[in-house]
């Protein structure tokens, strides 16, 4: 099998853990973090924008870390797969 080239393209989907469903929507959090100083009055100040993915069916939420680390899963199994055993 000549797997560069070839027409059979596999589509791997990341999907819900508890329903299966492949479509999600993102949702942002906007919030200003902020920290004291030693020895001074001043104040540092972050502005952070959280974004998590929700399933669309059961509404369940998964962080972009989590998605990411799954689809790395999924490219090794697949790669794993496509590995010939070695003669
Ligand atoms: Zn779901």
């Amino acid at each position: 099998m000549h797997f560069f080239g070839d027409l059979n393209i596999a589509e791997d989907y990341f999907l819900c853990d508890k329903c299966r469903n492949k479509n999600f929507i993102r949702i942002c959090n906007f919030s200003v973090n902020f920290r004291g100083v030693n020895f001074s009055d001043d104040l540092i100040y972050d502005e952070l924008t959280k974004v998590t993915y929700q399933c669309t069916h059961c509404k369940n939420t998964f962080s972009k870390q989590e998605i990411e680390k799954r689809l790395k899963e999924m490219i090794d199994e697949r790669l794993k797969s496509l590995a010939r055993p070695k003669k």
